[in-house]
């Protein structure tokens, strides 16, 4: 005999049991019928955990773009700031050098 899930508890059951042997919840239709509906619960089941994990693997998709879109805004920041300091910086050191008479 088939194992089924209890419809309530959802503990597993023998499909011929008249009454879930964890909960006592009565067993209803033919033997059949109960294990029809155990499958397709069962299915419903799998495609919402499916969905779920779909769902899940998009989100930190997502949020992994956003965080590298971020990284990357910050090092053009970075790389701003650097070549400003250097457009100032070479300037100035050819002035220093030329006032104090190394060129
Ligand atoms: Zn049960």
């Amino acid at each position: 005999m088939p194992m089924i899930n209890c419809r309530d508890c959802s503990k597993k059951m023998s499909s011929s049991a008249e009454v879930c042997p964890k909960c006592g919840c009565k067993a209803i239709g033919t033997e059949e019928e109960r294990i029809i509906a155990s499958k397709e619960r069962w299915d419903a089941f799998q495609a919402k955990s499916l969905k779920r994990e779909q769902e899940r693997i998009t989100k930190s998709r997502t949020r992994k773009a956003e965080q590298e879109e971020k990284e990357i805004a910050e090092a053009t920041q970075k790389e701003k700031k650097a070549l400003i300091a250097l457009v100032f910086l070479i300037p100035l050191a050819y002035y220093v050098l030329k006032l104090t008479g190394h060129i």
